[in-house]
């Protein structure tokens, strides 16, 4: 038994004040994922700062036209938000498309970005990990590396980053906003996930001492023309090996605007403004999709999986799955 604190947090400046003061301590919200590695021992947090109570947890309509949504929202809600569903349904496809129900109900929308990657070697602290023990190596490089990333890999991780939801908030160009000891501060959707790099350990430019307190979206929601499409060993409950979020519009028969993100291939959502840019002014026809599946992937590179299994991932069943193929 490894001991830990447990404090709640009276509102985001305690919370911060809290967070600031250890350098050990870390939030929880719903608890899906930390508790999980806590179980795993990836994780041993000197205190557990539960800001489950705090109110970050209302949908709200921007003066500019957007959605401001607070970091506590739980998925299931913010799924079939009205708001949502009307004005970005991609959004919602894309936060279906994840977990169970019963674990959409529990995961907060702030810690879905804080998620941590589903590499197997990551959760078994008997094999090297670039990112749970830095400069220990990189087991997955000559191991099973099937589920791994593809673009934007380093020498030392090839991790893919697992969340659903963060592929289209990508694609929407969503923000981020964020509370720190220095105050508030917004980072692009685009800049809060990293590449690994030499630095595996770091999987996003948030502070250790910063609170996320919103996601807010822009006011332009592709909800005309949109699909999020999961590719995975199982039909639910499974992480994607790839997915896609993607959205147009149109100026009569030719595409005025697209929007792309892949998830499961790279360390982040991966969003390429040069192919986005290079779809405006085609036919949307199969022949241009085609093209630009082809231009997204063409720095593509596997590692070359092996066929060796390592031990089950916490919950079994991606592992499974991978076992019967
Ligand atoms: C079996 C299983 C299957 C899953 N399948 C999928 C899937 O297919 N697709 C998918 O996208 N996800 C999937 N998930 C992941 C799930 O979506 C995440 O676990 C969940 O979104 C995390 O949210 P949480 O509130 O429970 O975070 P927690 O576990 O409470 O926290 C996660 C991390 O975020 C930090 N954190 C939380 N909130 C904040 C905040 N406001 N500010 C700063 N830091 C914060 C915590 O300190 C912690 O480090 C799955 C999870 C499980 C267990
Ligand atoms: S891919 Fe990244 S997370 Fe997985 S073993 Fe290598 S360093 Fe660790």
């Amino acid at each position: 038994m490894i001991n830990f604190q447990y404090a709640r947090a009276a509102d985001v400046a305690d919370a911060v004040r809290q967070i600031a003061a250890d350098t050990g301590a870390k939030f929880v919200a719903g608890g899906t994922n930390l508790i999980d590695l806590m179980k795993e021992d990836v994780e041993r947090p000197t205190r557990l700062i539960d800001i489950s109570r705090l109110p970050l947890t209302k949908v709200e309509e921007t003066a500019e036209g957007g959605l401001r949504i607070g970091a506590l929202v739980p998925n299931s809600d913010l799924a079939y938000h009205s708001l949502i569903e009307q004005r970005y349904p991609l959004l919602a496809s894309a936060i279906l498309a994840g977990a169970s129900q019963q674990l959409r109900n529990m995961a907060s929308t702030g810690g879905n970005l804080l998620q941590r990657t589903r590499c197997h070697y990551f959760y078994d602290t008997a094999t090297p990990c670039n990112k749970r023990a830095p400069g220990s190596g990189c087991a997955a490089i000559a191991g099973h590396n099937r589920m791994h990333a593809i673009l934007g890999t380093s020498e030392a991780c090839i991790a893919a980053h697992p969340s659903d939801m963060c592929v289209a908030l990508a694609a929407l160009a969503a923000k981020v906003h964020v509370t720190g000891p220095a105050g508030e501060r917004i980072i692009a959707f685009a800049d809060f996930h990293r590449l690994p790099g030499d630095a595996p350990q770091r999987d996003t430019n948030l502070g250790r001492d910063e609170i996320v307190t919103a996601i807010v979206l822009p006011p332009r929601g592709f909800a005309a023309n949109y699909t999020y499409l999961k590719i995975r060993d199982r039909l639910s409950y499974a992480f994607a090996l790839v997915s896609v979020a993607a959205a147009l519009e149109f100026d009569g028969a030719t595409i005025k605007e697209a929007r792309l993100a892949l998830g499961g291939v790279a360390h982040k959502p991966w969003r390429d403004l040069g192919v986005e840019a290079s779809l405006r002014g085609q036919a949307a026809n199969e022949a241009t999709f085609r093209r630009t599946a082809d231009l997204l992937l063409r720095d593509a590179r596997g590692a070359g999986a092996a066929r060796r299994h390592p031990r089950p991932e916490p919950g079994g069943a991606r592992h499974a799955a991978i076992a019967i193929r």
